[in-house]
């Protein structure tokens, strides 16, 4: 099949080879992919450089490790042609997308365009990084049946990438939700959605050639939908498949840009994958329910295979979105025991 075409029930890849640390493919006329590292399972982040007439516009940038700082040394050695970074877009306040951000905008005295709950968590998570975990947070897993030795091994290490933040800039151009923002010759709305992180913002061109979709529509995984105990009652399930109608109608060779995993074509069939992804996973969780259970006994079931992997902690946190979906669509009642431990039941 040549590139440009796609089967009406498939995804296109036109890009099978993602560049290395450091350098760049051309997607789109104008558009740059480089890839930085992650010292995680998911290992990498795309980012997206936009070439302007006197400079370059960086669509995110990684996170503070040796590593990225090398590769971006390289790009900015090689592929950035001598032309600085004008500004820095944020498409949401991840430490995997923006770690970097303070060091990129000190560097290039550029701009930081983020949306303000972006800018805000890049900002609360730096400055609390060096915290030891709260009692709150603990007591979230707790009532949740989480295994006492996952609460103690959580309350020593509250995950690899905490400290991978340099200061974030310390004021943001704010993106706000339908706008308009120019970026490397072409015009693009900017959709600001919740349901993977709070004001997360993507990108459509308004000639509907491309998207740029940061964590909201990935090619290969589904983004993390999860319930933290920042907001323990949040539904972010209910937000995000309403997000994802947004993206509908635009034209079967649009190239959407994800953060992680490869360049595609077939917007709409990826749209219907994700989205009966979470459908079979409300029903697994539904089917879970014969008698009350707590959020991680539902999670060795939607999610067994991360569970015995040691993955809990996201486990719990996306079984959690989708019990609460349970609950917003009245399908499911939350239960409190005398020891404050949360069942959920079916209504
Ligand atoms: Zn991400």
């Amino acid at each position: 099949m040549k590139d440009g075409a796609t089967r009406a029930d498939d995804i296109f890849l036109p890009f099978e080879t993602p560049p290395a640390p450091g350098e760049v493919i051309e997607v789109a006329p104008g558009i740059l992919w480089a890839r930085m590292p992650l010292p995680v399972r998911l290992n990498h982040v795309n980012i997206w450089l936009l070439e302007e007439g006197n400079g370059w516009t960086a669509v995110d940038c990684g996170l503070d490790s040796p590593e990225t700082r090398a590769a971006w040394e390289q790009l900015i050695a090689g592929p950035l042609r001598g032309k600085p970074v004008r500004r820095l877009v944020a498409t949401h306040g991840h430490v995997d997308h923006v770690g970097l951000a303070g060091w990129i905008t000190a560097r290039f005295e550029a701009p930081f365009h983020a949306t303000l709950a972006a800018w805000l968590w890049a900002r609360v998570t730096y400055a609390g990084r060096d915290e030891p975990t709260s009692a709150h947070a603990l007591e979230h897993l707790r009532i949740h049946g989480c295994d006492p030795r996952h609460i103690e091994a959580y309350a020593r290490n509250r995950g690899p990438l905490l400290k991978l933040f340099y200061e974030p800039p310390r004021a943001h151009l704010r993106l706000k939700n339908e706008e308009l923002i120019e970026m490397g010759g072409r015009r693009w709305k900017v959709v600001v959605a919740d349901g993977h992180a709070d004001e997360h913002a993507s990108f459509v061109s308004t000639s509907g050639d491309v998207v740029i979709a940061g964590d909201q529509i990935l090619q290969r995984i589904s983004p993390v939908v999860g319930v933290f105990s920042g907001e323990p009652l949040a539904d972010p399930l209910t937000d995000y498949l309403a997000s994802l109608e947004r993206f509908r109608g635009l034209p079967d060779d649009t190239l959407v840009l994800p953060s992680h995993g490869l360049p595609f074509r077939g917007l709409d069939v990826r749209l219907d994958q994700l989205a009966h992804h979470h459908q079979r996973r409300l029903d697994i969780v539904f089917d879970s329910l014969d008698q009350p259970r707590t959020a991680t006994e539902c999670a060795h079931v939607l999610f067994a295979r991360a569970m015995a992997e040691g993955q809990w902690y996201l486990a719990l946190a996306e079984t959690l979105a989708h019990l609460h979906r349970l609950v917003t669509i009245g399908f499911v009642r939350r239960e409190i025991d005398a020891d404050g431990v949360i069942r959920f039941a079916r209504t």
